[in-house]
Order: C-alpha cells, then sequence, then structure tokens
C-alpha cells in the first residue's frame, strides 16, 4: 500500500463505524472515555468526540485521546501502529484499494515505518509495560484505606525525591526540542528515570508492595508503572513541595503519551503564579504548554508572565476558582475543534465567578504570526513535536 492508497484506504473508512465493530457505541457523535476513571463519574456522560467528516475523534479532557481511525484501533485494541493497521486490512479488505498485489506500506522505510516495526518487534517487557499504561484506567478499586491520605502524601513525595534531575538525559533532549530550558527545568523540579530497575528494587526494599500498589506507583504486577513515561512534572505547590505529579513519553510511539498518577488533580499546574495578587494569568492545556510560557522572556505590564496548566479542556474544577481570585485569565487552548468549545466552557465558568476572560490572540488572527489551526502553544512558539 502507497501512502496515497493508506490515504484512499482511511478516508474509505467510516470512523463510527469502525468504533461501533470495536465494541465502541458511537451515539450522536459521541462516546464514553476508554480511560473512565479519568473522568467525573467514570464519564458518564460521554467526552470522546468523533468527526466523520474528518475521520478523527479527540476526548475532551484526555489529552493522549486523539487521533484517526488507526489511532482509535490502537487505543481500543491496544496494539501498535502496525497491528491496527493490519487489523483494518483484514476487516474491511474490500475497502483496500488495489487489495490483491499491494505491497504494505511498512514496507518502505521511512523514519516513521521504521517506529511501527520497532514496535512490533518491542520486547516482551516493553510491550508489557505499555499494556499496563494502557491499563491504567483500570485499577482495582481498593476496597479499605491502607495507608493514611498524609502518609499516601509523604510517599508520593519521597518517590519525586528518589528521582533524578533531567541534566544530560533523553528527557533534556526531549525538552530542548520543545524549547524548554534549564532555567525551567530547575525552577519546576523536572526529574527524569534513569535507571529504571534500580528504582523498581530501591521502592520495593522501602516500602511494602501493596501499599505501593494502593498509592498507585506500581501495577498489578508488582513493578513501577512509568517504563515507557520516564519524564516526571511534579505539580509544585506555592512552597515547592509536590503530593502530584504527571509522567510522560518521550518516544511518540508510546501510548497514552502521559500517566497521570491515579486520584484526583489537586489543582492546576503551577499553581504558586495564583498568588491572589491582581494580574494577569495564562491558562493553558497541558504542561508542556505552560512550561512553554513560563520560559518566555516576555513582560506583560511590567510582570513576567504567570501560567497555569490544566491537564485537559475539561478537567478544569469549578472548586478552583477560588485560586483565581484577582486575576484575569488569558485563555490559551489548542487551537482545535475541542479546544474551541473547551474555551466556550471557561468563558462561562469564569464569566459566572466574576472573573476576566480574554482568548489569546482574539481579533488577531489576520495576523502571519497568529496560531495557525491545530496549533498549541509549544507548536507557536516553535517547539517541534
Ligand atoms: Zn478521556
Amino acid at each position: 500500500m502507497t501512502e496515497e492508497e493508506l490515504k484512499q484506504f482511511k478516508a474509505a473508512l467510516s470512523i463510527t463505524a469502525v468504533a461501533a465493530d470495536l465494541g465502541v457505541p458511537v451515539v450522536h457523535g459521541r462516546c464514553r472515555c476508554f480511560f473512565p476513571t479519568r473522568h467525573a463519574h467514570g464519564d458518564r456522560t460521554p467526552s470522546v468526540s468523533f468527526s466523520e467528516e474528518r475521520g478523527t475523534f479527540r476526548c475532551w479532557v484526555c489529552d493522549d485521546v486523539r487521533g484517526d481511525v488507526i489511532s482509535l484501533v490502537q487505543i481500543v485494541k491496544n496494539c501498535s501502529f502496525l497491528e491496527a493497521l493490519n487489523w483494518l486490512k483484514e476487516t474491511y479488505a474490500f475497502l483496500v484499494p488495489g487489495a490483491s498485489n499491494a505491497a504494505p506500506a511498512y514496507e518502505r522505510t521511512s523514519g516513521q515505518n521504521r517506529t511501527m516495526e520497532s514496535n512490533v518487534a518491542m520486547s516482551r517487557v516493553a510491550k508489557e509495560a505499555v499494556r499496563e499504561a494502557a491499563l491504567e484506567y483500570q485499577p482495582p478499586e481498593p476496597t479499605k484505606e491502607l495507608v493514611s491520605e498524609d502518609e499516601r502524601k509523604k510517599i508520593i513525595l519521597s518517590f519525586l525525591k528518589m528521582l533524578s534531575p533531567v541534566d544530560k538525559t533523553p528527557a533534556a533532549a526531549y525538552l530542548v526540542r520543545r524549547r524548554i530550558y534549564k532555567p525551567i527545568w530547575d525552577k519546576m523540579l523536572l526529574r527524569t528515570i534513569t535507571d529504571y530497575g534500580a528504582l523498581n528494587n530501591k521502592l520495593k526494599e522501602s516500602y511494602d508492595l501493596e501499599v505501593l500498589k494502593y498509592v498507585g506507583l506500581f501495577n498489578e504486577k508488582g513493578n513501577l508503572r512509568y517504563y515507557k513515561h520516564p519524564l516526571f512534572f511534579p505539580y509544585l505547590d506555592s512552597k515547592r513541595r509536590s503530593c502530584y505529579f504527571q509522567a510522560r513519553a518521550i518516544d511518540r510511539s508510546v501510548v497514552p503519551k502521559e500517566l497521570n498518577l491515579r486520584g484526583t488533580v489537586p489543582y492546576p499546574y503551577n499553581v504558586s503564579a495564583l498568588d491572589q495578587k491582581p494580574g494577569w494569568v495564562y491558562l493553558c492545556e497541558g504542561v508542556v504548554d505552560t512550561l512553554t510560557f513560563l520560559g518566555q522572556k516576555i513582560m506583560l505590564m511590567g510582570q513576567q508572565i504567570a501560567a497555569v496548566g490544566i491537564p485537559g479542556v475539561r478537567s478544569f474544577k469549578t472548586e478552583w476558582l477560588p485560586l483565581f481570585k484577582n486575576k484575569s485569565v488569558v485563555l490559551c487552548l489548542d487551537k482545535d475543534e475541542a479546544g474551541r468549545s473547551g474555551t466556550e466552557y471557561l468563558q462561562t465558568v469564569f464569566a459566572q465567578s466574576g472573573i476576566r476572560t480574554v482568548v489569546l490572540g482574539e481579533g488577531l488572527e489576520y495576523l502571519d504570526t497568529a496560531m495557525k489551526e491545530g496549533e498549541d502553544i509549544n507548536d507557536w512558539f516553535g517547539g517541534k513535536k
């Protein structure tokens, strides 16, 4: 299958029909998220929307639940790109252009395709880790409190202390590609895992395995969750302490690309920017966009710009509104469909609390420098994926 044929094949598929064949009922262009525990009430009000016209889907809350028909198969069947494509080709053989003698697209040797192949050839351990990552949304509910909430926070804090600074690691290269540099790594205490095996053992020596599972650091198989997610963004409070974090994959073939710690997000990322003093704050989608702003030497009305992040457009919690007291908010969500509906939602929520909002770039769309369709803040500032 040539690239052109792959395009034709994808265009011939109905994403909602494929979803139905995968056992995912799409009603009025929506379905419940594949990661229900990341949502309030198990995503009773479906958050994933489908665009039949574009052949795409996206969860309003989970940043990493989005893509085309192939990504959909990957997420639902928890498989690689290649496995997903093969499943589609077998299931919808009658739609494959020139079906009888076409060579598969992956036999060509672009870098992208090599990633897919190595994905398939991935060691069993790595595969299990990925599987585990995808299963992260279904932790068995602990029947009783194994450790107190205070104890849980202490364990998370001590875990974060065991991690290494990102300097001179693959995580540093990932950040630099996105134009996020050392002053920000240090300021926000970004951390990474340099020796997964050693850390895994150290944790097992330090804590009871059941406790490690209970607090959400270990998986059911009894290993540290973050085999494929080595970059850590601690959610620092105003005292630069943290009992919550997000872990991120730096290899872009990994799905999902982010793992949030189990439990509720306690406050927005970089909450210390919400200091109750009058001023502006930029509200971003995701940690990377927030860090992008924090790294800019841009002054606004004599102040370095302040930015906070929410994990996804729909993850804003109304109980956070008092934190925004005295602030005016610049809404900086992604320039796409979900970003726009999220912006509308946040405008309403803030307006109801008497908090002024403006939308980044609104009224300036005619400028060459305006954010383009599909861009996020990091793209806009020149970061590379
Ligand atoms: Zn979701």
